[in-house]
């Protein structure tokens, strides 16, 4: 079966940086009520914000949260390895 994709057409809500990305419309078919909500990652959209979509199941964008830190962000500062105590 071929992944369906819908372009929605998404703008980062800090500086307007503006970008179609695929969204497979399985999503949207899972979703019988309610809004969906994406997380975008820095790079995708705009290359400096994170924040969050929100769609309505017609793939209609509806809103926009701003995120001040993503998880992933705090991780990279964190030592990579633990140190064992043996
Ligand atoms: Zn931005």
């Amino acid at each position: 079966m071929q992944l369906q994709y819908k372009l929605i057409k998404v703008v980062c809500p800090r500086c307007g940086a503006e970008k179609e990305v695929p969204v497979p419309n399985s999503l949207f078919s899972q979703k019988k009520t309610g809004h969906i909500k994406i997380r975008v990652p820095k790079g995708v959209v705009c290359q400096e914000h994170v924040f969050i979509v929100f769609l309505n199941i017609n793939g209609k964008v509806i809103g926009y949260e701003t995120v001040d830190l993503s998880v992933s962000s705090i991780t990279e500062f964190e030592p990579p390895e633990k140190k064992s105590v043996d």
